[in-house]
């Protein structure tokens, strides 16, 4: 039975924003027919420590953030917001221990990889990533892991998080002139310049992702963006559905074939029709879930 870490308090209302929250709840609508839905806690005070400083954990969890926080994070900050992100930090721990217990972990949420360990940034505030793998690595007695990070923007936060952890290998591919300015240093970076269609997208994709895999992952986490779809408002990538289709195909295949559990993550997409961007991210996660016949044309 597929199981899809979800929970419906991710759809949160933000006002009229370039991040509609209501695409969780559309994947979900997507995916409930296909899979059996499983529903995270809030991630605990401990949990966000493990990536994040204290004095950033107390903000959000006390509900003290200054207009200046709320503005580098660019959402207006609110309860309700907070429980959101706190969950999605769970969804993704979730993900990553079915990832390292049954191969694959799908989460219908998570991949916020700008937020750093002392602010949020760019619709981030706890990076789940890094709190995911963190964690897998105190209690699930794993020491190497790495991150593939295909959304359009770089995974800035993640990079910073890990700068110094030699055991966690950072891979993101890229739109090179877009937020974040300027990146920060992860592993591997590829930026890529606007414009760059399916096939120049797809070689590159091809040339690095083995690099990931000399790293000798024991748990990779995949931060699967659909906003290098071509339709995006906010990137200026040209992937087309089916370039984004063998995008997922060649990160699944490239897990399977060498054995190493992967968790997905949803990540970016602001196609103009909030219906394509919830269609790209559910194929993915069906891609991911061994399910692709049923993807929807
Ligand atoms: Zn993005």
């Amino acid at each position: 039975m597929t199981r899809f870490v979800y929970s419906p308090h991710y759809v949160v209302n933000i006002g009229d924003h370039v991040f509609p929250t209501r695409k969780f709840g559309l994947v979900a609508e997507r995916l409930k027919d296909l899979g059996e839905f499983i529903e995270p806690q809030p991630a605990s005070r401990r949990d966000l420590l493990l990536a994040h400083e204290q004095a950033w954990v107390d903000k959000a969890l006390k509900g003290v953030m200054s207009l200046d926080d709320e503005t580098l994070m660019e959402l207006p900050f609110s309860r309700d917001l907070a429980l959101a992100h706190r969950l999605s930090v769970s969804g993704t721990i979730m993900a990553c221990g079915r990832a390292l217990d049954y191969g694959v972990g799908l989460h219908i949420g998570g991949g916020s990889h700008h937020a750093f360990a002392d602010h949020g940034e760019g619709f981030c505030m706890f990076n789940d990533i890094a709190v995911g793998i963190i964690k897998m690595r105190h209690e699930r007695g794993i020491s190497r892991a790495s991150v593939v990070d295909l959304d359009v923007h770089q995974g800035n936060g993640t990079a910073a998080l890990f700068a110094n952890e030699p055991d966690v290998f950072t891979f993101s591919m890229h739109q090179e002139d877009i937020y974040p300015q300027p990146k920060a240093a992860g592993s591997l970076d590829i930026g890529l310049a606007a414009g760059v269609g399916d096939k120049a997208y797809l070689k590159s994709l091809e040339a690095n992702l083995p690099k990931v895999f000399e790293h000798e992952p024991e748990l990779v986490v995949y931060q699967a963006g659909v906003d290098c779809y071509e339709g995006d408002v906010l990137g200026g990538l040209k992937l087309t559905a089916q370039g984004l289709r063998r995008r997922d195909q060649m990160v699944y295949q490239e897990c399977r074939r060498r054995g190493v559990g992967v968790a997905v993550t949803l990540g970016g997409g602001y196609a103009q029709d909030l219906s394509q961007t919830a269609a790209l991210h559910a194929q993915t996660l069906l891609i991911f879930a061994g399910l692709e016949d049923k993807i929807l044309k």
